[in-house]
């Protein structure tokens, strides 16, 4: 060997040689491209089939869940470049997967093929949701009740299936289960896993439906010298909806918007908006429900009545022009209210939100 050529710095062999000037010889009997376990443990709740992994628990595909397990098994070498790994999973039985790697690459002037096996076993862990469920744990309740008369079965179904939607558009959370759930007199009571999705469904429900929230909190033990407090939420929906007429201090007015301290109402005889508290509207009485008023084409018209067929008889009936008749409506909407069809002034379809109409 002459003076100033490159040797390996281990057994002197010539070149090709690595960055830290090994041959190939000696560099493979050094390093290897890839390592992993012989075996990856996962595990799964037996009874929701959640799987706990990266210390949280989820419901994960059993392609993700393998894809993270060999992640957590397979180490590649810090300096391998243009690496390809390829796998194939093979089920042994209910509990065990065999994964077949093959991770090809480089590292400085060598190219590397290896192969690995990895079983990944799945073991039973009860999880922190179905562990509380079984205790019968809860942290909230919701008491879903009317102001001053009985909620229908169909208000009951809408109040509750808004949970559901509710459920679908949140982020999943462990701690978002129902314990518990039924009829109760005057509505309907649900104990659940979180105070906060308690909160945000009574929120949910005020903005939609109006009403007010009362919160109250019972300490039901201690934690680390703190007390443990449960939720009760009582949700009362008021005796009207949106859209809905009322009469209130011997006016008629409808139901256009909720506001936090009551609903905003719009006159049906003028132009006039006014906010009223929940107190204030215990005693109105509803006059027509929005649900029972009905959309009529306009016959004839002249500049201060309108001809319609009466949807009851079919019989051609007049009825008033609404203040904000523009001359050119070609529907009317009518609220039967007392012993007469009324044209109601337009407000916005309270399908479309809780935004004021009208005026
Ligand atoms: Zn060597
Ligand atoms: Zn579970």
């Amino acid at each position: 060997m002459s003076r100033g050529e490159a040797f390996c710095v281990a057994c002197g062999a010539g070149p090709p040689h690595s960055s830290d000037r090994l041959c190939e010889t000696c560099f493979r009997e050094r390093n290897s491209l890839s390592e992993c376990d012989e075996t990856s443990q996962a595990y799964r709740c037996p009874k929701c089939g959640m799987n706990f992994e990266s210390s949280r628990w989820g419901f994960l595909e059993t392609d993700d869940l393998l894809q993270r397990r060999l992640d957590d098994a397979l180490r590649i070498h810090e300096r391998a470049e243009a690496v390809g790994i390829a796998t194939h999973s093979e089920i042994i039985d209910e509990r065990n997967v065999r994964i077949h790697v093959q991770v090809d690459g480089q590292i400085d002037a060598f190219y590397f093929d290896e192969k690995h096996e990895v079983i990944v076993r799945t073991s039973n862990m009860i999880c922190t949701t179905c562990t509380r469920k079984d205790g019968n744990y809860y942290e909230a309740t919701m008491q879903i009740r009317s102001a001053g008369r009985k909620l229908e079965e169909e208000e009951l179904a809408e109040l509750r299936g808004s949970l559901d939607t509710l459920l679908a558009s949140m982020e999943p959370d462990p701690m978002f289960f129902i314990t518990k759930e039924g009829p109760v007199v005057g509505g309907w009571d649900v104990t659940m896993g979180s105070k906060s999705l308690a909160r945000t469904w009574a929120r949910h429900m005020t903005q939609k439906w109006g009403g007010q929230t009362k919160e109250t909190h019972t300490v039901v033990g201690q934690k680390d010298g703190l007390d443990v407090t449960r939720l009760t939420v009582l949700y009362r929906r008021p005796g009207y909806d949106l859209g809905d007429i009322l009469r209130w201090r011997n006016r008629l007015w409808t139901v256009s918007a909720w506001q936090k301290d009551g609903p905003i109402l719009l006159a049906l005889d003028r132009r006039e908006k006014t906010g009223a508290s929940w107190r204030d509207l215990e005693k109105a009485v509803v006059m027509s429900r929005f649900v029972e008023q009905v959309q009529v084409d306009v016959l004839n018209r002249d500049a201060s009545a309108a001809e319609f067929m009466d949807p009851r008889d079919y019989k051609m009936k007049t009825v008033r022009l609404p203040y904000d008749d523009d001359g050119s409506q070609v529907q009317l909407r009518l609220g039967w209210i007392t012993d007469e069809w009324v044209a109601l002034p337009r407000v916005r379809n309270p399908d479309e939100g809780s935004g004021a109409g009208g005026a």
